[in-house]
């Protein structure tokens, strides 16, 4: 079987060198062009990047040149991989679109757009299904925080949950290569993130809304959210209360989110962890230097529940679950769900 043939936006930033890794030896997927911002094109990949990720460029990708974001320059891949910042995604991604080029993005513009799916695969790969007669796919995939936090709510939002509350504790990559400086966050907690705080409850709404007549309608959760930048590289942490209607059963819950497999029944997943819900029973964990080394999977720990309300702790490697994993695993699940 021929291979998916790709291209790759933003590939010289800190999602988009995750994403080269992801793909250096993926067994049905040709990473064939990367692209940066217009200054770059024509150049070397390996002279035209500032390399973040452990290891070394893959030596495939080094002399790679850089192509333009035009159309003209995508248009013999089968998809498109955005990692664009926001304010260069809008246009460019649209345009792309517009001439009949498939794209899955990372970039906030058009994620709350109800004819756009917007995917953590496991959450809710059938909203994949609206595409079906689209003869031009535009995929979205959450903000890292969103889709980090969001795991482990199906399980319980399938208990009466009155609210929701989180703060999350977010990792300086979350903002990009050159989002913040030394000086701002070293020996230092920010307690704001710019959109953060209306995002998350929005996409959160959105993924584990309904797929209905080609759009997709959220889900109305009762949630805040308190955001706040913390001296960390990688992973964002949230502590949450649910609180609940009714009575629940702590034991049965954890056992549920343990048998969270929603994409079992798929086979050659490769991105697909086999557990996506860790449940930790260790006081001190989940721990970001131990628990976000793979990447894909979300970790879960310090349960507890008292007067119908639960509280405890996610973490997850914004990097890979919550931005160039869940592009890659979006791919392989079109894949098989014969969207491709
Ligand atoms: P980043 O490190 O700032 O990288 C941005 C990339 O986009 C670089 O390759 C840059 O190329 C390229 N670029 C910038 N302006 C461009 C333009 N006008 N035209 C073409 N290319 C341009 O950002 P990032 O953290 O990788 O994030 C990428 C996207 O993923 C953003 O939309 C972000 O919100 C989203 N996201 C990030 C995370 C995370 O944890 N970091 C998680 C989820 C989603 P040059 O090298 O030439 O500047």
């Amino acid at each position: 079987m021929d291979k998916i043939k790709v291209s790759l936006l933003g590939s010289t930033g800190i999602v988009g060198q995750k994403m080269i890794k992801i793909l250096e030896n993926h067994p049905y997927i040709d990473l064939v062009k990367v692209s940066a911002s217009a200054p770059k094109a024509g150049k070397e990949y390996e002279k035209s990047v500032s390399w973040v990720e452990p290891g070394s460029i893959p030596e495939k990708y080094k002399n790679l040149k850089l192509v333009s974001t035009d159309p003209q320059d995508h248009k013999d891949v089968d998809y498109v991989l955005s990692a664009l910042p926001p304010e260069a995604a809008e246009e460019i991604e649209l345009k792309l679109v517009k001439n009949g080029i498939n794209v899955i993005s990372n970039a906030s513009p058009y994620r709350m757009d109800k004819n756009i799916p917007l995917i953590d695969p496991e959450l809710n790969y059938d909203h994949l299904n609206i595409l079906e007669d689209r003869n031009t796919k535009f995929v979205k995939n959450p903000n890292c925080t969103s889709s980090i936090m969001a795991m482990p709510l199906k399980t319980i939002l399938s208990s009466d949950v009155k609210s929701i509350s989180l703060v999350s504790m977010q990792a300086v990559s979350g903002a990009g290569y050159n989002g913040l400086s030394y000086m701002a966050i070293d020996d230092n907690i920010i307690p704001y993130i710019h959109g953060e705080e209306e995002k998350i409850p929005a996409e959160i709404s959105k993924m584990l809304g309904m797929a209905n007549n080609n759009e997709i309608k959220s889900r109305p959760i009762n949630m805040s959210v308190t955001s706040v930048r913390v001296p960390v590289k990688v992973g964002h942490m949230g502590v949450m209360n649910v609180e609940f209607n009714k009575k629940i059963d702590l034991d049965e819950l954890k056992n549920d989110m343990r048998n969270f497999k929603p994409l079992s029944k798929f086979n050659d997943l490769y991105n697909a962890p086999e557990n996506p819900l860790i449940v930790h029973e260790e006081e001190d964990r989940p721990q970001n230097k131990m628990d976000t080394v793979n990447g894909m999977e979300v970790h879960t720990g310090r349960f507890s529940y008292k007067d119908n309300t639960l509280r405890f702790v996610i973490l997850g490697n914004n990097l890979v679950r919550g931005a160039a994993g869940i592009t890659v695993l979006t791919l392989e699940t079109m894949k098989q769900m014969k969207l491709i």
